[in-house]
């Protein structure tokens, strides 16, 4: 049975797609068999991959607002073991459309359940906000991995999304977990990019990975190819974080 992560952080640029993309395609490359869900409107996570957003047949919209079968809604990618469920523009409408609906915190958990035994990992790219589509994939997962930011205010807002957290926790999913902090984008010139990591260490008290992900050129310009950093430039800092990163999360996964 698979399972399930959602790549969370309420405030965008975090770094979350960019770990998504990178973290997903060097498990695949480890072996591990991986269904991404894309459930941010702004797609990059599809795009990421190489899939032309505004060009495919479904999308996950299709499965949560008008209940298409989510096997009619992945598709393969150039990656071996890789599988995305894609999103495009159409699923901003989705957080207004979901309100209407019974047992709306609950969709996409029953649109994945059927899918759970078919894969080793189901990552979920979470939008950068706490509506509805967040709260749905908080409610769908098992754990959460949380990117942050080695930059100034990098712990403004965590309060906000341990709230969610524990909220989510409380009500709809008492299982949920902190799978790991991944700090990102770490410049090692600066005093701050070490402070930072200090301070996220403090608050996240043996959470955080050892692996730090630096700020690397070649990971902001693999999704222009449609590459993971992997296939981009394989011998880039970037692309050896990301694997140094899915060793970790391979190691730590299968300890707890
Ligand atoms: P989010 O999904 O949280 O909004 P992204 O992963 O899209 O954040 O990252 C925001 C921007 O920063 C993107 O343009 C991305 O290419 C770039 N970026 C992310 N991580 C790095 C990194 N480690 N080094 C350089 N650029 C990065
Ligand atoms: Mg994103």
């Amino acid at each position: 049975m698979a399972k399930v992560i959602a790549v969370f952080n309420q405030k965008g640029g975090v770094g979350k797609t960019t770990t998504n993309v990178n973290l997903t395609a060097c498990l695949a490359k480890k072996g591990k068999k991986i269904l991404v869900i894309d459930i941010d409107p702004q797609g990059n996570t599809t795009s990421g991959f190489g899939i032309n957003k505004n060009d495919v047949e479904n999308s996950i919209y299709d499965s949560i607002i008008n209940g298409l079968d989510i096997k009619k809604v992945i598709v393969n990618t150039d990656i071996e073991n890789l599988y995305l469920v894609p999103s495009n523009v159409e699923l901003a409408g989705a957080e207004i459309e979901l309100t209407k609906k019974q047992d709306r915190e609950l969709t996409l958990r029953n649109v994945i359940k059927d899918i759970r035994n078919d894969y080793d990992y189901i990552f979920i790219d979470c939008p950068p906000s706490l509506g509805l589509l967040t709260i749905n994939s908080l409610v769908a997962v098992d754990s959460v991995l949380i990117p942050i930011q080695c930059e100034y205010y990098a712990l403004e807002g965590v309060s906000q999304l341990m709230d969610t957290i524990r909220l989510v926790k409380k009500s709809l999913n008492p299982d949920l977990e902190i799978e790991g902090v991944v700090l990102s984008m770490f410049d090692g010139r600066t005093n701050l990019s070490i402070q930072v990591v200090d301070e996220v260490k403090k608050y996240f008290k043996g959470k955080v990975y050892t692996t730090i992900i630096p700020r690397n050129v070649r990971l902001a310009e693999a999704p222009s190819y449609g590459l993971p950093v992997i296939d981009y430039d394989p011998k880039s800092r970037g692309a050896e974080a990301y694997m140094e990163l899915a060793e970790e999360f391979l190691e730590y996964v299968e300890v707890n």
